[in-house]
């Protein structure tokens, strides 16, 4: 298995040969599931990464990715919609969508909706019908759910027929171990209408520009960069526009359509070579290692000068970080504003997420955040609990 494992092809050109860019070991396989104790949070399943980047499509993936044992449940909760930073960036995008393809009063379909609220700004702000599919919802959770349906199951030939002039998928094609039959079915789902499909995803490329180690986990199969992107959209019958960066450069997003087949734009092979990512790649590894240092040293000096710290942010770029100390005990809260975290521990590493009103009580020094776009509300937020601490962004 190891041996295969080890040279597992390029999941969206096929392509064997890759470059190592980093690995990291004895990861949580969940980020986004959160423990009800510290006992079950340290013995959650682990795995291995070996992020790699294609030489040819310029995708990046991790080879040591095991389906078998990423099994997605009801409890996975990753809704990003709780910021109100990205609740204004998720409307703008419906908004432009709207806008740009007149699709008020139109059938919407989000595959992979989460819980809905991508689906009900299209409602609310263009009064669409809306339909997600999204197999981690639990069928018998009671939710007010009156302007959107929501479909406890894979998206199959089973929903050909729903309407729609918009099929939307965010944050999915990362998670999947093989995105080719993904997007087969959705554009077949496209036949005999006149319909696009919206997709967003985070930019790989960006990660690797930005050293944005934390963004690294276990979950995220595969990484996509502007070019694998259009690669595999142009392999899958697509036709795509321009391939945008949204939320601050983190995101890669675009609108495609449907291609006839046998008319498709294969990008080649050496405009992918000569692309600035296999540079980017070279320093990947070094500037991440660095990256980590600091940190320890940042954690370190303000310890030895009696600062409380605290960690903002329980999602996937905080669970890596608190996996990858040496001694996660050094840290010993996680604040997060999602109420459906609070109370519930950090996958692995077992810090407890508590709600920033705890902070009253904990009076941190230091604010460490994962993620400088929510540097304002994080700062909002403790001025209107009177509470001085430093925001450092890692
Ligand atoms: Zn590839």
């Amino acid at each position: 298995m190891k041996e295969l494992q080890a040279n597992m092809p390029c999941p969206v050109c096929k392509n064997a040969e890759s470059k190592v860019l980093v690995r990291m070991q004895n990861m949580p396989v969940f980020c986004n599931v959160l423990r009800q104790s510290v006992e079950e949070a340290q013995a959650v399943i682990r795995g291995d990464i070996e992020l790699v980047l294609c030489d040819h499509c310029s995708h990046i993936y991790n080879r040591q990715f095991n389906p078998a044992i990423v099994r997605y449940q009801p409890g996975y909760e990753n809704s990003l919609h709780f910021s109100k930073r990205y609740r204004s960036y998720a409307a703008q995008q419906v908004e432009r969508l709207l806008d740009t393809y007149n699709l008020s009063g139109q059938g919407i379909i989000d595959i992979g909706c989460g819980k809905g609220e991508f689906l009900q700004l299209f409602t609310r702000l263009g009064n669409c019908t809306g339909t997600g599919f999204e197999p981690t919802a639990d069928p018998l959770e009671e939710r007010d759910l009156s302007d959107i349906i929501i479909v406890s199951d894979t998206f199959t030939e089973h929903y050909f027929d729903i309407p729609a002039k918009c099929y939307a998928s965010r944050h999915v094609l990362e998670h999947l171990s093989d995105p080719v039959p993904f997007l087969k079915t959705i554009r077949q789902a496209m036949n005999g209408k006149d319909a696009l499909l919206f997709l967003e995803i985070p930019d790989g490329a960006y990660m690797l520009e930005q050293c944005s180690i934390w963004d690294v986990i276990y979950e995220h199969y595969t990484y996509f960069t502007p070019l694998s992107l259009r690669y595999l959209l142009e392999h899958t019958g697509f036709h795509c526009g321009e391939i945008q960066s949204g939320f601050g450069g983190q995101y890669l997003f675009v609108d495609a359509f449907p291609q006839a087949e046998g008319n498709v734009a294969i990008s080649s092979g050496e405009e992918m070579a000569e692309n600035a990512i296999f540079r980017m790649a070279e320093e990947f590894a070094l500037c991440s290692g660095k990256r980590y240092e600091k940190v320890e040293e940042l954690i370190g000096t303000e310890l030895q000068c009696g600062r409380k710290i605290v960690l903002w942010g329980a999602g996937s770029k905080g669970v890596t970080l608190l996996n990858q100390l040496p001694d996660p005990g050094i840290i010993q809260y996680v604040v997060d504003i999602n109420p459906g975290k609070q109370g519930k521990y950090i996958p692995g590493s077992g810090q407890l997420v508590v709600s920033p009103e705890f902070l009253d009580t904990f009076h941190p020094d230091t604010v460490l955040i994962m993620n400088d776009m929510y540097r304002r509300e994080i700062q909002d937020c403790l001025d209107s609990l009177n509470l001085s601490a430093r925001i450092h962004s890692l």
